[in-house]
């Protein structure tokens, strides 16, 4: 991490009375972790964040502690805000649509992935550290701010979904110190994972069983896609944010290179995961379509053509995986 720039983003953060926080729309566990860990370190200093998501708060995450500062996100900044801060949000659009309009430059971006373009007038983008939590751990250490309890199990659940229970590629000796350091500090790991990884509801689950089921391999066993489409809401009696967690069904498959899933939404758009084992960059895919992400894990959002945006992205992974030398 840059050390005078992560300064420079202390002081922004210091100089401010109320800062407005944002992360992205479908919000996961490191958004919220992220988010409420900031919130509760500044609270700890005397200064008074709102926070803000598109959408609210999601059942799933609202074990942490202060799950009832989140609001959604409202027309415009909010009057009082000293400071617009973007949380692990890889570009602007991602903050939501409400959002796009605002004439307001967004000051601080805190973040981790490699495709951020750096939206910010500050801003401090780490992909070396796998979460936005974990970057958040390292700049409160660097500020010397203290890290309470609530603080260490928001930035804890952050960091452990983000790795998908440190299982990721992007897991090493640092992201497990840091771990350690959270769980020292006085985050639960049984509790988070509780949580986190065995509290789906049925509705989840019936989900996950249509969709899983619509399991296609393709490119001589090495990629896998699965299909979700509008109906399965109705069957399952599941919501949207209960597709986190599906696509590692396909990724867990011996052999498998890529795998993808593609949303087929109502008004004729797409939503597209892809996932990587490791040798395909799926950031590079992602980002030949507008979207973007991580080597091993990037999204697309296409507004309209569902069905002939799917075939391109399954054409281009596909192409990828011709070039792997076995
Ligand atoms: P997901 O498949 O939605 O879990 O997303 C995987 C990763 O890709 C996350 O780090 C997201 O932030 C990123 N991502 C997903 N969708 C997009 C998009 N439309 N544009 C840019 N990044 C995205
Ligand atoms: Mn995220
Ligand atoms: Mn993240």
């Amino acid at each position: 991490m840059d050390k005078a720039l992560a300064q420079k983003v202390i002081d922004r953060l210091s100089s401010a009375k109320s800062p407005a926080l944002f992360t992205h729309l479908r919000p996961d566990g490191d958004a919220f972790g992220s988010l409420m860990g900031l919130a509760h370190t500044l609270k700890d200093r005397g200064q008074n964040p709102t926070l803000h998501v598109e959408g609210g708060m999601i059942p799933m995450y609202r074990f942490l502690p202060g799950s009832d500062l989140i609001q959604d996100i409202p027309d415009q900044l909010p009057p009082r805000s000293d400071a617009f801060v973007v949380l692990d949000t890889s570009t602007r659009e991602r903050v939501g649509k409400k959002t796009a309009d605002w004439k307001q430059p967004v000051d601080l971006v805190i973040d981790h992935h490699i495709s951020n373009p750096g939206f910010g007038i500050l801003n401090l983008i780490v992909p070396e550290i796998p979460a936005t939590a974990g970057v958040l751990f390292r700049l409160f250490e660097m500020a010397g701010w203290k890290i309470s309890p609530a603080t260490a199990t928001c930035l804890y659940a952050g960091l452990s979904t983000d790795t998908g229970s440190f299982r990721y590629r992007g897991t090493d000796a640092q992201t497990l110190r840091i771990a350690a350091s959270l769980v020292e500090l006085g985050a639960n790991p049984s509790e988070v994972a509780k949580h986190c990884y065995l509290s789906i509801t049925p509705e989840r689950y019936q989900l996950k069983k249509l969709t899983v089921e619509t399991l296609s391999l393709k490119d001589n066993k090495k990629s896998g896609f699965l299909t979700i489409l509008p109906e399965f809401y109705s069957k399952s009696g599941a919501k949207s944010e209960d597709t986190e967690g599906i696509i590692e069904e396909v990724t867990s498959i011996q052999g498998l290179e890529v795998a993808s899933l593609f949303e087929f939404i109502q008004d004729g758009g797409l939503r597209v995961s892809l996932r990587s084992k490791g040798r395909v960059d799926v950031n590079a895919i992602a980002s030949s379509f507008g979207g973007g992400g991580h080597r091993a894990a990037a999204g697309i959002r296409f507004p309209q053509d569902g069905e002939k945006n799917r075939d391109l992205v399954l054409a281009a992974i596909s192409q990828a995986i011709a070039k792997l030398k076995d």
